[in-house]
C-alpha cells in the first residue's frame, strides 16, 4: 500500500501499490490535454487531431488498465474563480476516491473536519444510473473542498451557481447537511 495526496481535498488515502495517480494541473485545453495523454500512451500521432472532445470545459479523469495497472491523471481548466477551480479539482479527486473504493475515507474526512455528515453508501442505493451516482458523489467532493478551504460562507454562495447537469441534485444534499449543523 502507499500513500496518495490529495490537495484539493486535503486528505490522504492509501491504494495498492498498483495505483498511480497524478494530477496534471491547470492546462489551457482538455481535449489537446487528452489528446496529448492518448498520443504519450499509443504513440499514435493521430491522437493529436482527434477534435471529439475539444469542447469541455471541466477537468477530467481518465484510467486504464494494462497489466493490472491503473493509472489515474486529473487535470482541469482554470477559469479564474478561486472556488470553481478548487471545486473542479476536488471533484475529479473524488472520482479518484471513488473508483477507487475509498469513499468512506471521504465521509470520514468530511465528518471530522468541516461535520458534514453525508452517508455515500446511503446515498448512492437512491442514485439511478451509474453515470449519475459517480457525478453526484464527485459534485459532493467537490462542495466539500471548496467548504474546507473557504469556509462555509463560501461553499453555500457557491452551491447556489448549478455547473453541472448534476448540480440541481448534488447541492441540495450538501447544503441540507451543511445547515444541520
Ligand atoms: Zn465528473
Amino acid at each position: 500500500m502507499k500513500k496518495i495526496r490529495l490537495d484539493a481535498l486535503m486528505m490522504d488515502i492509501k491504494v495498492p501499490d498498483s495505483v498511480s495517480y497524478v494530477d496534471d494541473g491547470v492546462v489551457d485545453s482538455i481535449g489537446a490535454h487528452e489528446n496529448f495523454l492518448n498520443w504519450k500512451r499509443t504513440g499514435d500521432p493521430e491522437c493529436l487531431f482527434d477534435k471529439t472532445k475539444l469542447n469541455d470545459v471541466a477537468g477530467t479523469t481518465y484510467f486504464q488498465k494494462g497489466s493490472g495497472e491503473y493509472r489515474f491523471r486529473i487535470f482541469y481548466l482554470d477559469d479564474s474563480d478561486p472556488n470553481s477551480v478548487i471545486c473542479t479539482r476536488g471533484h475529479e479527486e473524488t472520482h479518484f476516491v471513488h473508483a477507487v473504493k475509498r469513499l468512506d475515507n471521504l465521509e470520514n474526512e468530511m465528518r471530522t473536519s468541516v461535520g458534514v455528515d453525508i452517508n455515500f453508501k446511503n446515498l448512492l442505493k437512491k442514485i439511478d444510473s451509474k453515470n449519475a451516482r459517480r457525478e453526484i458523489v464527485a459534485e459532493i467532493g467537490g462542495l466539500f473542498a471548496v467548504h474546507r478551504r473557504y469556509g462555509s460562507e463560501a461553499v453555500k454562495k457557491y452551491s447556489m451557481k448549478y455547473m453541472s447537469e448534476f448540480s440541481h441534485r448534488s447541492n441540495p444534499i450538501y447544503l441540507k447537511a451543511l445547515n444541520k449543523l
